[in-house]
């Protein structure tokens, strides 16, 4: 299962981070990824940062393959009627003065976050698109179909101190989907957040809505409600190592005036984070915040994120873009900073974990793998509910299309 990543895959447009040497590190046991070789599947996967300290792993440049909408009642649309348009305020201009609180609580019609949707809407475009996919007949076959956000997570794993995540995965007619599961820590949290938090939330939402328009050139109408069941959706084809990947991620806006109007390298992520005052604020912020960023930009390829400042009261002071190949090298000088390579490479370790480990072609069939900070990834075996997730209507659709030859079709959950 474990085969060298990188060098001699680079025909094929990788990105990397500037500053992100190949070859610089050294190989350690384990380092590109993959689980211990031996006879039977490893039980668990370290996530030590130490161990996946090697060059940075080929990562293929994302390419669009198609997006979806979400409605402001959360209605699946396969076209791009949710995507906004980047209209920052001039750049010569006064300082910003947005009120990221104003319209709250009145004007905020929250997404329900109790609604599970796993990951449905991703496959409702699979099911559409599949006929047309590229990369020939067996690619979504050999492929990994998740959402970015579980990638992300993937990502920042040797790095996170605090929360643990849950990642349930099946395999239908080869291909390997991961939907990630709420962990009974995260909804406890969930459920008791605190106002202010829920303030914070909607405070990040307001700011999108102080940068976006709706039409090209448009200009931004903060007097709306902020709605957060409405999202733009893009899907992606990439590849990590050797692994294909699908997946789809929610993008804030597109800016009209990109050097490149070709999807993903015009949109733009959008950020708030506190004003920061001292040399320590900034290091803390590097260090922890923009790996976040990081992650979640780099895997689909969103080229910047434009973050504004804000006051203690809850108004944007100040704008600044980060570009996405350029955030490494804010850290890198740091001695307790995060590497991009750690970061990859412990993604393309955990997907040769799960894809050795989950060998059964079966939607009814979970693997639950499972982390908390300072241990590694450990594995559980479910059937059906509660942790199934890939909803009958696909299974359905996909097994009468193409009958595996070895099992008769079953039904989901
Ligand atoms: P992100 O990278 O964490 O923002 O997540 P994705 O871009 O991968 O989003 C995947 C899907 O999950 C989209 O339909 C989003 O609207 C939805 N989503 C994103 N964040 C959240 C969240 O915090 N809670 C819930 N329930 N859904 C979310
Ligand atoms: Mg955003």
């Amino acid at each position: 299962m474990e085969r060298k990543i990188g060098a001699k895959l680079r025909m094929e447009k990788p990105m990397e981070p500037q500053g992100a040497k190949r070859g610089a590190g050294e190989m350690k046991d384990g380092a590109t990824g993959g689980p211990p070789k031996r006879a039977r599947p490893a039980p668990s996967l370290p996530t030590d940062a130490s161990l996946y300290a090697g060059p940075f792993p080929f990562y293929r440049r994302p390419s669009e393959l198609g997006c979806f909408s979400l409605d402001s009642e959360r209605r699946y649309h396969g076209d791009s009627r949710a995507l906004r348009y980047f209209a920052p305020p001039p750049a010569h201009g006064s300082a910003p003065d947005f009120d990221l609180r104003e319209g709250y609580p009145e004007r905020y019609r929250p997404r329900d976050e109790e609604t599970r949707e796993g990951l449905d809407h991703l496959l409702r475009w699979l099911l559409e698109h599949r006929g047309q996919l590229e990369g020939g007949p067996g690619w979504l076959a050999g492929a990994v179909v998740t959402w970015r956000g579980h990638l992300t997570k993937l990502l920042t794993t040797p790095y996170e101190l605090r929360e643990g995540w849950q990642l349930a995965a099946s395999r239908l007619q080869g291909t390997l989907y991961l939907s990630e599961v709420e962990t009974p820590a995260a909804r406890a949290q969930r459920l008791a957040r605190p106002p202010l938090l829920r303030e914070l939330m909607y405070m990040g939402y307001k700011f999108e809505q102080y940068m976006c328009a709706d039409t090209p050139g448009g200009s931004p109408d903060p007097s709306g409600e902020v709605n957060t069941n409405v999202a733009f959706c893009s899907v992606l084809r990439s590849r990590l190592g050797t692994h294909p990947l699908l997946f789809s991620g929610e993008v804030d806006c597109t800016d009209p005036k990109a050097p490149s109007t070709q999807p993903p390298a015009c949109y733009v992520e959008l950020k708030t984070s506190k004003e920061m005052h001292s040399p320590g604020q900034w290091r803390s912020f590097y260090r922890h915040k923009l790996l976040k960023w990081w992650a979640q930009s780099f895997l689909p390829g969103v080229p910047r994120v434009v973050a504004g400042f804000r006051d203690p009261e809850g108004s944007i002071r100040s704008l600044r873009t980060f570009p996405t190949m350029e955030m490494f090298e804010l850290i890198r000088s740091y001695r307790e900073g995060w590497n991009p390579s750690v970061c990859m490479n412990f993604c393309a370790a955990f997907l040769s974990f799960a894809q050795s480990t989950v060998t059964q072609d079966d939607p009814r069939l979970v693997h639950l793998f499972s982390w908390e900070p300072g241990g590694p990834v450990t594995v559980s075996i479910h059937h059906d509910a509660p942790y199934a997730f890939l909803p009958t209507w696909y299974v359905d659709a996909v097994t009468q299309d193409f009958p595996s030859p070895a099992k008769t079709p079953c039904p989901g959950n």
